[in-house]
């Protein structure tokens, strides 16, 4: 069995939820269908022409990218233009393009996290604070029958996340009483007689982002025509999800040590480098992607430097005076999100037993030569 392409994007979805992206970013599907069979995925960084013929060699039915095809609304679509023939040929081979890019920065578990890790920072917190989730209380009430049907359609569709704990319910039996009225099919009692069912009562946290979605798998699972159920807004705050990630080194060295951490372990074979080489590096930031913008609050988050790519001279000069390191890396250094990406989707597929096969793009796309 092959996946639709819509449940390919909920496995992505999963990992980066579309709302925790940077407003108007590009992202979502920006090219072709997702209502058709996937039999080849395949996972690229960004989408060029060598790419594009990576993908009808594979006989890929879907790109799933970090950086958009589509940045400004298209006044015109003419194929004699170079991205004009990407277009038309990605739409003649009948490939779709979908975008995760801010969403997969800042998401838990995506970008900014593999490449803390794969840096030796441990305990990682955004270098930026970008959204705090607003969290809710759900309660509902549910024939004791239908109980764990609907605690598990509930706490399946991402709520009960308490920090590291998930599956928080609290549970409670009770009876509820209710008198169908005309024009009622009453999954239990008859009309104009009042009714009293052993019931047990739900309550749960969840998160703004994903409100709808519970509350929709808790409808499904629930057997009632009427489901009575609360919503609370509360005084609570829950995660705190931002850019870039900043903490300690799990082995402090020297810079020009860390320099040979981030050349292996991000697999470039130059980086550009801001700072005494012989300084010791105890807490390190890193953002994926072009991070001049983020070289002053690495500073006031007490990091002794920050691995980022796209740093312009000026940025450099005033680092060196704060007193701040800079190692760049460049911009495709978020290659890292190949595998990663394609390895949470194996497991995704793997466990639903769904045949699609996922590829990672070979294709080098730095624009960049050193010489
Ligand atoms: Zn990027």
């Amino acid at each position: 069995m092959f996946a639709k392409g819509q449940t390919v994007i909920q496995y992505m979805e999963q990992l980066a939820p579309k709302h925790v992206a940077m407003p108007d970013d590009r992202i979502g599907l920006q090219l072709g269908t997702l209502q058709k069979d996937i039999h080849n995925v395949l996972i690229a960084l960004d989408i060029n022409d060598e790419v594009v013929e990576e993908a009808i060699q594979l006989k890929v039915d879907l790109i799933i990218a970090h950086h958009a095809i589509i940045f400004r609304p298209l006044k015109q679509l003419q194929t004699d233009t170079p991205m004009g023939r990407l277009y038309e040929k990605l739409i003649k081979h009948d490939i779709a393009v979908y975008i995760s890019h801010t969403n997969l920065d800042v998401t838990e578990g995506g970008m900014n996290d593999w490449m803390a890790e794969a840096l030796g920072i441990e305990n990682g917190s955004p270098i930026e604070d970008l959204h705090t989730e607003q969290l809710s209380k759900l309660v509902v009430f549910v024939p004791k029958s239908h109980h764990q049907q609907v605690l598990d359609a509930i706490l399946g569709a991402g709520a009960g996340y308490i920090g590291d704990y998930s599956h928080c319910s609290f549970n409670i039996e009770g009876y509820g009483t209710f008198m169908p009225h005309e024009g009622s099919h009453p999954f239990i009692g008859t009309e104009g007689k009042l009714e009293k069912v052993e019931e047990m009562r739900i309550e749960t946290i969840v998160p703004q982002g994903i409100q709808r979605k519970v509350v929709q798998a808790m409808l499904k699972a629930h057997p009632y025509e009427e489901v009575a159920y609360d919503l609370y807004a509360m005084n609570l705050k829950g995660r705190t999800l931002g850019l870039g990630r900043v903490g300690k080194l799990n082995t402090p060295m020297l810079l020009e040590e860390f320099v040979q951490v981030v050349k292996q372990n991000l697999e470039v074979d130059h980086v550009r480098v801001v700072g005494d080489l012989k300084r010791p590096i105890r807490k390190a930031a890193v953002l994926g992607g072009s991070g001049s913008r983020y070289v002053s609050p690495s500073i006031f988050r007490g990091a002794d430097v920050i691995v980022t790519g796209d740093i312009d001279y000026h940025t450099a000069q005033d680092a060196l005076m704060a007193g701040i390191a800079i190692i760049d890396p460049g911009h495709n250094a978020e290659k890292i999100m190949k595998s990663k990406v394609a390895e949470w989707m194996r497991e995704k597929l793997l466990a639903a037993k769904i045949e699609t096969q996922v590829h990672v793009s070979k294709v080098n796309t730095e624009a960049f030569q050193f010489m």
